[in-house]
């Protein structure tokens, strides 16, 4: 079967490989879509994977075979697929925790297991959830972002008319926004400096959105709330806008950490510990989390759709989807078709 593959630093491949064989409690998903994601494109920037591996997690499909002890599933059946992967029996996946697994890595789809840059993946029974009729192939290659942002939302814990300030417009950010308007927020407050990135949020209804220029120069800062805002949702992973949530928050406020900086950051400690502010790291999530995903989505309370920029051919995974993520002001979601 075709797939792309990691060969090195910003090189990846189109290859032949072997069709994956599926153990008996797996079934073959033949992909219909795979969405690239901020971490794929780290690992084609910083080879944050070793070379070999076929990235991809984000992705739906319909079922083409099916493992000998997998029952209760059908061949063609409409499937989205949570590429969590889990052990089961340690401490965090008996609490449900399961994104802090220690086996998270390994057993994760496209990350160190085969992903869904490719034709066909195999996928373990548990990760597999029947796609609503009413929920598209490209929505549903949507549902692992949105379950992304649904545990940061859920860990902030909004309050009825709280203000927000969200850093980064990228796909993870314009889900934030979403979930936080409807989660009761009152003014909502996005920094972006992409012009693609502040039109789809503008789009989406958003209406304060700032450059990070007009930061600098102090015409953002006279619109905030004069003692900061009450929630900040770290999405963009830059060193300066992690430094800069600590402070824009107000005292007693909150920061949700979403984007991941591969560098390390400074913070000034006195300041968080002076201001008594709570910080909370986002990563992956819980059980029970993706189920909320499908629902927000086949009740249509989340706009998707909007955040695609392009669905491009397998074939054109690097011209017309890395390359492209390399300026945030080309792209925003790319959804591959193999
Ligand atoms: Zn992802
Ligand atoms: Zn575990």
């Amino acid at each position: 079967m075709k797939a792309a593959v990691l060969k090195d630093k910003l090189e990846i491949a189109i290859c032949n490989v072997e069709k994956p064989v599926i153990e008996p409690k797996q079934v073959l998903v033949k992909v219909e879509l795979c969405g690239i994601c901020g971490s794929d494109v780290h690992a084609f920037t910083d080879l944050t994977f070793p070379p070999g591996t076929i990235l991809g997690h984000e992705f739906s499909g319909t079922i083409s075979e099916i493992g000998a002890e997998v029952t209760g599933w059908g061949i063609g059946q409409r499937v989205a697929v949570r590429p969590c992967g889990v052990c089961g029996q340690c401490f965090w996946c008996t609490n449900g925790q399961i994104s802090l697994c220690p086996t998270h890595m390994e057993t994760t789809l496209g990350l160190k297991t085969p992903g869904a840059f490719a034709e066909f993946i195999a996928v373990q029974e548990y990760q597999l959830y029947t796609l609503p009729d009413n929920i598209t192939f490209e929505q549903a290659a949507q549902l692992e972002p949105l379950t992304v942002c649904v545990h940061a939302v859920r860990l902030a814990d909004i309050k009825l008319g709280d203000t927000v300030l969200i850093y980064g417009a990228g796909p993870l950010g314009l889900l934030i926004y979403q979930l936080v308007r409807m989660s009761g927020a009152h003014e909502i407050y996005i920094i972006e400096k992409s012009n693609l990135r502040k039109k789809l949020a503008t789009n989406l209804g958003a209406s304060n959105v700032y450059d990070p220029e007009e930061m600098d120069s102090g015409v953002f800062t006279q619109q905030l709330p004069k003692n900061g805002v009450d929630i900040v949702f770290e999405c963009a992973g830059v060193s300066e806008t992690i430094q800069e949530s600590f402070k824009v928050v107000r005292k007693g406020g909150k920061i949700i950490l979403l984007g991941i900086s591969p560098h390390p950051v400074s913070i000034n400690q006195f300041e968080w510990v002076f201001k008594g502010i709570e910080v909370k790291a986002s990563i992956g999530y819980f059980v029970g989390e993706f189920e909320v995903a499908i629902d927000l989505l086949r009740s249509g309370l989340i706009n998707v759709d909007s955040l695609v920029s392009n669905i491009i051919r397998l074939d054109d995974i690097v011209d017309e989807g890395f390359m492209q993520l390399l300026s945030p002001d080309n792209a925003a979601k790319v959804l591959v078709k193999p």
